[in-house]
């Protein structure tokens, strides 16, 4: 049984895996988050993660990847 719909799972086609969505700086750490207006996951970094709180949904019924370590 399908536990949840890959549509749902959709990225915002202006998203970009190695970039935060909103300030568009390259993060040590991308948290994966909702776009509420879109409706679609996106990267933010944690610093707009908590300035645009109310733009954005932390989606926790999928496991996390865990974070990207650049070193
Ligand atoms: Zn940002």
């Amino acid at each position: 049984m399908k536990y949840y719909d890959e549509e749902s799972y959709r990225f915002h086609k202006n998203d970009a895996a190695d970039k935060c969505f909103c300030c568009s700086q390259n993060a040590p750490r991308l948290l994966i988050v909702r776009h509420i207006e879109s409706q679609m996951m996106v990267h933010l970094c944690p610093e707009c993660m908590t300035e645009h709180s109310d733009d954005y949904l932390l989606d926790n019924t999928r496991p996390w990847l865990g974070p990207k370590k650049i070193t």
